[in-house]
């Protein structure tokens, strides 16, 4: 078995033009589209940019939750990509969504840094649900006999195993978006095995770090080795004699299109009235969704740490805090949140000098990616201190935009994160040593502009050369070029 120590990633080998226009059928949670105010539109995120050209020059179709939002679209707006709505009930969204993706597998295989929960009545439902997606699949290749399957994601690790039980020559890709653990903290769950036998139903499972990957095949040895099924290399041999086989590929953001909309005349504007805002002073910035694997807790204990020991960074330095709502049915965000806010309240009551601005702004709200790129313009450096993250595109997107308008913002990169592996040139740090933090973030802001411009630089010219698109095309190809070698 190959070390698991920090590397870079192998790359992914692209086998030249085999995927062709084929049709793709993507099975993700959620449909990619929300309605906005002028109708429906595209939601944000690296994976709807990604597919949506490739899906227009594809034909295809998109499987996943419709969120409860009735009236969608039969096509995303402005493609022929036809939408297969699912609609769950309150039951089943209660306890595939809120209890076994979130409660369960979510804390799971994030290292179980929060405990996971489990509950029988919310395996049953996930059971359930992933029937449900498989067969709007199934349907959905009915209609497109040629097409690649590709299922996202820890919400549906059954898939795969259900469509290939109907349909044994099919081409399945699976990209998990979040870390594999140890295999030591996956055996804890109760349907390890499901799980597990569930995902090899795939003819290419993918994830964004080598680390992850080998977590994986160890938990497959360890877990069905007395099954018949055997790891060989980075392949999966099964009883029946098909190969499964594992792949590294970091996902990415699509680097091209936020530089150019960094440099709009609105993205120039919220710079502007930044730097009316917190003129003179220094503004770190901390950029998440408001969850316990993000490491909010840490980066605001090291700021005070800062501030205390560094009386005069009480007013010339500025930290904020955007921090998006997320999950605030499930019990533990809701805890966290409250935490969040209490800190941020215990370090501007001891640490604002009178007559002076507050040391730490805290957003509880997500803004639009033109406001996002404003601050990451504007911002001296970034926070991002998970615990524990898969991969972390706001890392990716800080160097982008910091880049285009030519700045020496520093990135302070947890090395728990996937990002760590690609950005080597950040300010790499650990924020389970939360006084260590506060002795990077020091060290960060000591650096020379030069020095500073050019890791950004660097980080920035890697992020362009493995963008999203670059991303989308290999995963695809591999998945044809293998599931064509498992049907021969
Ligand atoms: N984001 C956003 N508005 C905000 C904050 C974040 O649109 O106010 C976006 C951000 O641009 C990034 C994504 O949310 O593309 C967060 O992705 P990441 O991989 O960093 O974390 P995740 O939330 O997927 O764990």
């Amino acid at each position: 078995m190959p070390q698991t120590s920090r590397q870079k990633p192998i790359e992914v080998p692209v086998p030249g033009a085999r995927q062709g226009s084929r049709p793709v059928i993507a099975v993700a949670n959620r449909l990619p589209v929300q309605r906005g105010d002028d109708g429906w539109e595209l939601s944000p995120g690296g994976l709807v940019t990604a597919l949506r050209p490739v899906m227009e020059t594809h034909p295809g179709a998109w499987v996943g939750w419709d969120g409860g939002t009735k009236g969608m679209p039969a096509t995303l707006p402005g493609s022929d990509v036809r939408l297969q709505p699912i609609a769950l009930s309150a039951a089943q969204s209660r306890d595939y969504y809120r209890g076994f993706a979130n409660a369960t597998m979510w804390p799971l295989l994030h290292n179980a840094i929060e405990k996971p929960r489990f509950e029988r009545a919310w395996w049953r439902a996930y059971q359930e649900v992933n029937g449900l997606f498989a067969e709007r699949a199934l349907a959905a290749l009915a209609d497109y006999p040629d097409a690649v399957a590709w299922v996202h994601d820890y919400h549906l690790t059954l898939v795969p195993r259900l469509i290939r039980a109907r349909r044994p020559g099919q081409p399945i890709g699976f990209f998990l978006h979040v870390p594999w653990p140890s295999p030591d903290i996956y055996a804890r769950l109760p349907w390890r095995e499901q799980v597990l036998t569930g995902l090899l139903g795939a003819d290419v499972i993918a994830f964004h770090t080598d680390d992850y990957r080998f977590n994986f095949l160890r938990s497959v040895a360890r877990q069905l080795e007395d099954s018949g099924v055997e790891v060989r290399g980075s392949s999966v041999l099964l009883p029946d004699g098909r190969e499964v086989v594992t792949a590294t590929a970091p996902i990415s953001i699509d680097a091209a299109d936020l530089a150019a909309t960094a440099l709009d005349p609105e993205v120039k504007a919220g710079v502007r009235a930044l730097e009316e805002q917190f003129s003179g002073r220094t503004l770190l910035l901390g950029v998440d969704r408001l969850d316990y694997t993000k490491g909010i807790i840490e980066r605001l204990l090291a700021v005070e740490m800062l501030l205390e020991r560094n009386p005069a960074l009480r007013t010339s330095l500025a930290f904020l805090q955007i921090a998006v709502p997320s999950r605030d049915e499930v019990r533990e965000y809701r805890q966290l949140r409250g935490t969040v806010e209490q800190h941020v309240g215990r370090i501007n009551g001891l640490f604002t000098e009178p007559g002076n601005d507050v040391p730490v702004h805290y957003l509880y709200r997500g803004l639009s990616p033109r406001q996002l790129s404003a601050y990451y313009a504007f911002a001296d450096a970034l926070l991002v201190t998970p615990l524990i993250d898969g991969m972390n595109l706001v890392c990716k997107e800080y160097v982008t935009v910091q880049a285009a308008h030519g700045g020496s913002g520093a990135l302070i990169l947890s090395e728990f994160t996937g990002a760590a592996v690609e950005l080597s040139q950040a300010v790499l740090c650990n924020p389970f040593d939360v006084e260590g933090l506060s002795y990077r973030i020091e060290h960060a802001l000591s650096l020379e502009p030069g020095t500073r411009r050019k890791n950004l630089a660097a980080m920035a010219e890697h992020v362009r050369a493995h963008d999203v698109h670059h991303w989308v095309s290999g995963q695809l190809s591999l998945i044809a070029a293998h599931g064509a070698a498992a049907a021969d």
